[in-house]
């Protein structure tokens, strides 16, 4: 790492994969820019949080590990690396490897990026005369000298919006659970076998949540709670489609103009054809296909679909499924938790409202798209200052009017679908140094 100078060529903002990519990306193409990387306000040295600064191993990837790499032109590049840095870990293709590894190849990375480095909240970003002022509001650098760093173009690669708070949460409520974790002590959990542990969402954090409480010897029950009561399904083997089927799946989306067609497509060619390779198959047409739907029918797929579409697109390895069906102690079922106004822990299903007695709960709903421009936030402090334009779905922004400044990753769902994966950032970060590059601006 290079010591801090006065003006960069390009400011990337965000310490995780997005931000990663994207520097790499731009010293890969354009090695004599001068970057800045704004890496956030985690402490140095606890890795790449929230997926990839675990502490166990238990804790995987949802990627097969030979599609997991960070450049878009060489996606086997962390399988390469695992294999050449770590032969002992006897890594094969389709392996779904603990996440802590992707964390370690993230640093591994960055330490050849050769770019100047700080750490800290950007507080706020403005342009005068061509040239962005980065203010980072608590001095932010190596060291606490200058607080404003200038730069000519901008990444904003900040991740996954914090989700909202639960009103009147109890003092056993976590809402953030990947904070809980990582301050446990080395072993144990501060809960008996006698108590019961609810989990609050049954997306791939509550996952991460079950196994490990059980890797650290929990035994007492777990009640996973959530409005669908299922799991992501499993990773499978599935030949792609054939190609007259493929062209039939594509025609038939072509004719499709409402949510309901497209899901009535997707059901009827998963009935005739295995499931994941038709899912599989949508994967590089996706972003097109939601562009092309309406803003009602957009919000038609939030608000009816993309629960059932999520479960079936990030699917788990496939042991860490059998590992959860074979747990007698765990229960999943369909409901929603809120809390009154006194602090206690209500689940409302089919049959009514249920105080429930549990000794700890696990906020996982997710990353809250509907919060992205809710709070105190970086991506909501631009778009009150006019730097940045709220999508109209109101779950991130738009894609900014001056070519200057870009945006990777989560920030985007709204103007695309799939942007939050390790394969759509790394093509995010590649795509905008090339118009950076082509355009010479
Ligand atoms: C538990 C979990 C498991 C996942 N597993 C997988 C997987 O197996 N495969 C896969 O492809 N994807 C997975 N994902 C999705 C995705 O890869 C990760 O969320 C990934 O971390 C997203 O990278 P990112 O750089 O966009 O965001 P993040 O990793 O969230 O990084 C955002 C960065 O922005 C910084 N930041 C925020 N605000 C500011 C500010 N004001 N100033 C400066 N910096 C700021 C943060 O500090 C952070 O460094 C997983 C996600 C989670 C949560």
């Amino acid at each position: 790492m290079t010591a801090i100078d006065a003006s960069y060529d390009l400011a990337v903002i965000g310490g995780g994969p997005a931000g990663v990519a994207t520097v790499l990306a731009a010293r890969a193409r354009q090695p004599h820019w001068r970057l800045l990387w704004c890496r956030g306000p985690e402490p140095v040295g606890r890795g790449f949080l929230p997926a990839y600064g675990g502490n166990s191993l238990v804790h995987r990837l949802n990627v097969p590990v030979e599609r997991m790499g960070l450049d878009a032109e060489a996606p086997v590049d962390f399988f390469d690396w695992l294999r050449s840095e770590h032969p002992g870990r006897e890594v094969v293709p389709g392996q779904f490897v603990p996440r802590r590894w992707f964390g370690e190849y993230l640093e591994a990375r960055v330490q050849a990026s050769d770019s100047a480095t700080c750490f800290g909240a950007v507080r706020t970003l403005r342009k005068h005369d061509d040239v962005w002022r980065i203010d980072l509001g608590d001095g932010g650098a190596e060291g606490h000298a200058a607080a404003a760093k200038t730069a000519r173009r901008v990444a904003l690669c900040l991740g996954m919006p914090a989700g909202l708070p639960m009103a009147h949460a109890p003092t056993h409520w976590i809402a953030d659970p990947w904070a809980w974790w990582r301050a446990l002590p080395a072993q144990g959990v501060p809960v008996g076998d006698a108590e019961t542990v609810l989990v609050v969402g049954s997306g791939l954090t509550a996952v991460d949540m079950v196994l490990g409480l059980r890797e650290r010897g929990f035994r007492g029950r777990i009640r996973v709670v959530s409005p669908g009561g299922r799991w992501s399904q499993a990773h499978a083997p599935a030949a792609p489609l054939a190609p007259d089927v493929r062209e039939a799946l594509d025609d038939a989306l072509d004719e499709a103009a409402t949510a309901r067609q497209v899901l009535g497509v997707l059901r009827e060619f998963a009935a005739r054809h295995p499931w994941r390779a038709v899912i599989d198959a949508l994967r590089a047409d996706t972003n097109a296909r939601w562009a092309g739907l309406a803003p009602d029918e957009q919000r038609r797929v939030l608000r009816h679909a993309f629960g059932v579409w999520n479960r079936h697109r990030h699917r788990m390895a496939p042991d860490v499924c059998a590992a959860l069906d074979a747990d007698a102690a765990l229960s999943l079922e369909s409901g929603r938790i809120g809390v009154d106004g006194e602090g206690r822990i209500l689940k409302r299903d089919r049959f009514g409202e249920t105080v429930l007695d549990v000794a700890l709960a696990l906020d996982c709903r997710g990353p809250g798209f509907r919060a992205a421009l809710a709070g105190d936030s970086l991506l909501a402090r631009l778009v009150r200052d006019g730097v940045l334009e709220a999508h109209p779905l109101g779950t991130g922004v738009r894609t900014p009017a001056d070519p200057s400044l870009t945006v990777i990753g989560a920030a985007r769902f709204g103007e695309r679908f799939e942007t939050s994966a390790v394969p759509e950032l790394r093509q995010q970060a590649v795509e905008v140094v090339r118009r950076w590059v082509v355009s010479g601006r």
